[in-house]
């Protein structure tokens, strides 16, 4: 998954010319998948003839593991600890939903990857596993992807992918110095997470043509040079998100390096989707196409209506499938390129800065987004000085803020002077019989706390105590674009339909709540610390534990709890 960035374009033309490799570890596994082309290997196994049969009459949920001992060698516990903790978050959502046809029944062997054998230290034989993920950090400073990942070796007889990695790029995670990694920041990890591994089950060029029963029509690039899939799930998934039965290839990112083309739906025809191939600071949703494509693949069994809402284009017609932003009139999804006056909300009114552009993507179409993460959903860098004016002004970076016009500002303080200004504020919509209205907070720790109540559309208000005034925004479809869950989950869990999936081992609406009982026994870190130094000592406990020296120790109430884990020696890890 790629973050856009308006250096981009810069970073390609200087590639051309300095192919020096930007890779500060030199393992071998990482250059080998920075350098080669993916090629599919298949894996045999010594299931039997007679054990095949037995498989095909029941899928069972599928199975994850992996191998961490790349991100170990890297030595930063703040590093493993976040991947591990997004990845555990992402199994788990697969999970919920995903059954494979064929389920390994005896051991799965690890032997080979695309480019051939894999290096001894990866080479396993696991049990329980229906696949199986080498995990990788890298820095590459250059370039702009977060993470990359893939298939490597798939299992007679139906081709399913059994062996994948993921690699990080460290770029994009906190840099040594940083000692605590957010909810919102867990929240965007977790999304990418479940991207990657999305790409390395079913999503990538190189796996097509392996799909169970798939024929050479059904995917390729069309006459129109546009990259396609046609079957039947999706097209059916499309034709009735669209509302447009004439719909028969479901158009795939065209543009974009080796990598993203061909492996994400088309940005302007899916835009919200999580499976598009740039996060844009917006809001991003699992919608049912995904599922349709894990079943069309014919490796799995899904649960179709597990995933959230996409309002993208929604029963938008042919016209705005074929022709997107240039169908007549220009769909509400677009905005005007030519014209810099308008709101900049963005499409979900999830942020404070967004502009009309092009992306590098789409080159026609003009979308609301942000280029440098102006989301109203968290802060990432606490000395980012337009925040800090917002903050001052009334705003609040929160899982629940969302942004509205408003040039609001404490009597005493340098007035906005933008007509389009937004603000950050924590919203809540209330039904009241047929009418909704919104409860906006204004006002932090700064200022004096007020709600002001939006019940028209466009409605003009002004607050006590501050110049200027704010623009209600069109309410029923502002309270329908709610796609946060309180808290982020904690960074346990993902959101959908604004509801927690929590990971193994917690509970409540914000997976807030840990039960010892089923907490995932893995051996790695201090479990109960949850902030570390740059020297990788801890500095803070999770609740439950109190810091003693460097290390967190039970405090009485929780000793109950754990007191058996401790007896039989078991080691926890906890967020
Ligand atoms: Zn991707």
């Amino acid at each position: 998954m790629k973050i856009l960035n308006s250096t981009n374009k810069i970073t390609l033309v200087l590639l051309i010319f300095v192919l020096t490799f930007s890779n500060i570890h030199a393992n071998p596994l990482l250059n080998k998948i920075n350098q080669r082309e993916i090629k599919i290997i298949k894996q045999k196994t010594n299931q039997s003839e007679n054990e095949d049969s037995q498989r095909n009459l029941q899928g069972s949920t599928i199975r994850f593991s992996y191998d961490d001992q790349e991100l170990r060698e890297y030595n930063n516990t703040l590093h493993t600890k976040i991947i591990l903790n997004a990845l555990k978050v992402a199994f788990n959502f697969y999970e919920q939903f995903v059954q494979v046809k064929n389920p390994i029944l005896d051991e799965l062997e690890v032997q080979n990857c695309y480019f051939g054998d894999l290096p001894i230290q990866f080479k396993k034989t696991i049990k329980n596993s229906d696949m199986h993920f080498i995990l990788g950090l890298t820095l590459d400073i250059k370039e702009e992807w977060i993470a990359k990942a893939g298939a490597c070796s798939l299992l007679y007889p139906d081709n399913r992918p059994v062996v994948g990695f993921i690699i990080y790029n460290l770029k994009f995670l906190p840099s040594q110095d940083k000692v605590s990694f957010s909810n919102f920041e867990y929240d965007k990890l977790i999304k990418v997470t479940i991207h990657e591994i999305f790409h390395a089950l079913v999503f990538s060029e190189s796996l097509y043509k392996y799909y169970v029963n798939i024929t050479p029509d059904q995917y390729g690039i069309n006459k129109d040079g546009k990259p396609f899939l046609a079957l039947p799930e999706i097209l059916s998934f499309a034709q009735q998100h669209f509302r447009c039965n004439q719909i028969n290839q479901v158009y795939l990112e065209g543009s974009g390096q080796q990598g993203t083309a061909g492996s994400h739906w088309s940005k302007s025809l899916f835009y919200q989707d999580l499976m598009t191939g740039y996060i844009l600071a917006g809001d991003v949703t699992w919608s049912g196409i995904n599922n349709a494509l894990l079943k069309d693949s014919g490796w799995y069994e899904v649960q179709m209506d597990f995933h959230d809402r996409l309002f993208w284009g929604k029963n938008q017609g042919c016209d705005f499938y074929f022709k997107t932003c240039n169908a007549q009139p220009r769909p509400k999804e677009f905005c005007d390129l030519s014209n810099n006056q308008q709101p900049k909300t963005g499409f979900n009114y999830e942020g404070y800065n967004f502009q009309c552009q092009q992306t590098l993507l789409d080159k026609e179409c003009g979308f609301q987004i942000s280029l440098d993460n102006k989301s109203c959903y968290g802060r990432v860098d606490k000395f980012n000085s337009e925040e800090n004016i917002m903050e001052n002004a009334g705003s609040s970076f929160d899982w629940n803020s969302k942004g509205i016009t408003s040039n609001l500002s404490p009597f005493g303080s340098v007035p906005f002077t933008d007509a389009y200004q937004a603000q950050c504020y924590p919203q809540k919509c209330i039904q009241n019989g047929n009418k909704m209205s919104i409860e906006l907070t204004i006002g932090s720790k700064i200022n004096k706390i007020q709600k002001v109540i939006c019940e028209e559309d466009g409605q003009i208000l002004k607050v006590e105590g501050y110049n200027g005034e704010l623009v209600c925004p069109q309410i029923n479809d502002f309270c329908e674009q709610q796609f946060n869950c309180k808290n982020h989950c904690s960074g346990r869990g993902f959101c959908m339909n604004q509801k927690c999936i929590c990971a193994k081992g917690y509970s409540g609406d914000d997976c807030s709540i840990i039960n010892f009982d089923e907490i995932q026994v893995l051996d790695i870190l201090d479990p109960f610390c949850t902030i570390y130094n740059d020297k990788n000592e801890c500095i803070k406990c999770s609740e439950q534990f109190s810091l003693i020296g460097n290390q967190c120790q039970m405090s009485t109430s929780s000793q109950i709890l754990l007191i058996k884990y401790v007896l039989i020696g078991l080691y926890l890890i906890l967020f």
